[in-house]
């Protein structure tokens, strides 16, 4: 039976994490001797993207219906196309609401937050994220089914193209407990969640008039930006850009943290970054503890310098 894995998309158009979704499921598939069948929901990008890594099947949903999102119309309509018993998620905002509620409506085990390829298939015994990314542990699938959310930024996506084919699913699901009031479009050209490099800052940038060095240091290293809770409370910058334990979680292989203390409820959310860059002008700060890099100074004369010398390095 076929490895089932859910290809979000945003507008039509494929998140990174789906993938890094497929390139798990394709790492399953192979162990299992299994291929990998991808399941979207009113896709506009095409189904050559999802081929490239490793879905040599592709189910597209159609339903007017679920043009707004909805965790239970999602789970119910993908719960009418996954057959396969191993059902892989991206661990994205949307997908990790979607996962627990299919888990109930099939009975099967929910594994969040994976990190690698599974150790054992039967049973399915994998590593995941645990005490918002200060621990692992190792987690084993009961029952006949498994249903998992992959961290994101954590397996990586990989190339392993295989020919594949389309199918059309036109399903009418109803969609009626939610209704969407306002949405807030984060305004950053880059998706917090999906960023590999993030340059965040806190009240020790003092103001928002401050930002624009932020920003500045940001484009220069293709980063998103992001803050702590206090410098979105006061409105400093939009709360789409607010990581931490209320906030976004995120993983990119780089998180520069300026001016932001450290306390335990901004580190929840971003711990789990492979690199952590910490810069602040008290040496005491607890960040140092979790940082592979401090610098210990005033941002202010340090990230027009780190501006210059990376403008420099790459032009
Ligand atoms: C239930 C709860 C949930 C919370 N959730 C979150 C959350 O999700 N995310 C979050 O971020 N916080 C959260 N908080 C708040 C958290 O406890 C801290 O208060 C907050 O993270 C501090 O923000 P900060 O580091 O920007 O500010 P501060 O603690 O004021 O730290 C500012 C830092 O800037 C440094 N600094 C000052 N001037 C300079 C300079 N010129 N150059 C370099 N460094 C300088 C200072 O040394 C200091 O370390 C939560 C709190 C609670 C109680």
């Amino acid at each position: 039976m076929a490895v089932f894995v859910y290809a979000e998309n945003i507008n039509g158009v494929y998140k990174k994490a789906a993938f890094e979704a497929v390139s798990y499921a394709k790492s399953v598939a192979d162990q299992a001797g299994d291929t990998v069948t991808a399941i979207s929901v009113n896709p506009t990008d095409s189904s050559d993207l999802l081929y490239k890594y490793g879905a040599s099947n592709v189910i597209n949903i159609k339903d007017e219906g679920l043009k707004s999102f909805s965790a239970k119309a999602f789970a119910q309509a993908v719960s009418e196309v996954a057959e396969g018993n191993t059902i892989v998620f991206p661990h994205t905002t949307d997908a990790s609401s979607i996962a627990p509620m299919l888990a109930v409506m099939k009975n099967y085990s929910l594994i969040t937050n994976v990190l690698e390829a599974p150790e054992s298939l039967s049973p399915f015994q994998v590593k995941r994220r645990a005490f918002s990314g200060k621990g692992f542990m190792h987690a084993k699938a009961e029952g006949t089914g498994v249903i998992i959310t992959v961290s994101q930024n954590a397996f990586g996506v990989k190339e392993n193209a295989v020919s594949g084919s389309e199918e059309v699913k036109n399903l009418s699901v109803a969609n009626e407990d939610t209704k969407v009031i306002s949405h807030e479009q984060s305004s950053g050209k880059l998706d917090l969640k999906e960023a590999e490099v993030v340059v965040s800052a806190g009240r020790g940038m003092k103001g928002p008039e401050n930002w624009g060095m932020v920003e500045e240091l940001a484009n220069v290293l293709g980063a998103a930006t992001a803050c702590s809770k206090p410098v979105s409370d006061i409105g400093w910058r939009p709360h789409t850009e607010h990581v931490g334990q209320t906030g976004k979680a995120i993983s990119p292989n780089l998180y520069i943290a300026i001016g932001i203390s450290g306390a335990i409820q901004h580190l929840a959310g971003v711990n789990s970054s492979k690199t952590i860059v910490v810069i602040n002008n008290d040496a005491e700060a607890p960040f140092f503890k979790s940082a592979d890099y401090g610098v210990v100074g005033d941002a202010f004369q340090i990230i027009p310098a780190l501006t210059e010398k990376i403008k420099a390095i790459k032009g």
